[in-house]
């Protein structure tokens, strides 16, 4: 933005800040990484919610303050070195609005396709085709010079292959979309 790009942004989600954003309907396997799968694997749907619910409120950013803020808009030393979610949220938050971004960002629309364009004669780079549905729509489609991808990783799914061997392989198979804290 401040390089005079124009750009759009695409959220699935109903509002901003991604991870940051406490949703009471999201399974972030990382929070639930405190106990042993032995435990899980014995726990009812109920106890491995309030579990969730409550770790979940403990999270604080394990970067610290200096780190994690912007270089232009620092957060500010009267808040905790290692901030709380809520804070996370806020500094977010705020920076969006401040900056913004809140108008170049289309919410409830969930990118389903990127695929790069036939190159037209005299270009030397591809433009791109972004396919999305908003609230559960058809099929739409925009055109840009480029294409960032920032999906996170832990709201979506991951991409596990199934290889030979794995079938009879004992030790732990782990992903980093499930197992964060590893
Ligand atoms: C428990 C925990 C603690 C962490 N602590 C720290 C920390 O202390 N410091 C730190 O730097 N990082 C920390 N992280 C890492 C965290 O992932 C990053 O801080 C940050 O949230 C990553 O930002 P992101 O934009 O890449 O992803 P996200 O915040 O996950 O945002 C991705 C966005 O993409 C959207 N999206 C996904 N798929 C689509 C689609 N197909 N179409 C449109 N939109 C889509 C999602 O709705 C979401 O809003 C922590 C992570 C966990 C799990």
């Amino acid at each position: 933005m401040g390089a005079g790009i124009d750009f759009t942004c695409f959220e699935a989600d109903s509002d901003v800040c991604g991870f940051w954003r406490y949703k009471p309907d999201s399974k972030f396997p990382s929070v639930y990484k405190a106990v042993s799968e032995e435990k899980r694997k014995k726990e009812t749907e109920r106890e491995r919610e309030k579990r969730r619910i409550e770790e979940w409120r403990k999270v604080h950013i394990d970067s610290d303050r200096d780190m994690t803020s912007f270089g232009d808009c620092p957060i500010s030393p009267s808040e905790p070195v290692f901030l709380p979610h809520t804070r996370v949220y806020d500094y977010l938050k705020k920076n969006i609005q401040e900056c913004g971004l809140a108008e170049k960002i289309q919410l409830n629309t969930r990118v389903v396709k990127v695929s790069p364009l036939p190159l037209q004669a005299g270009q030397k780079m591809c433009r791109w085709r972004v396919e999305y549905t908003q609230n559960g729509s058809e099929v739409r489609h925009e055109d840009f010079d480029g294409v960032m991808i920032a999906v996170g990783r832990h709201g979506g799914g991951a991409y596990a292959p199934k290889f030979p061997g794995l079938e009879s392989f004992t030790g732990t198979v782990m992903h980093s979309r499930w197992e964060y804290m590893y």
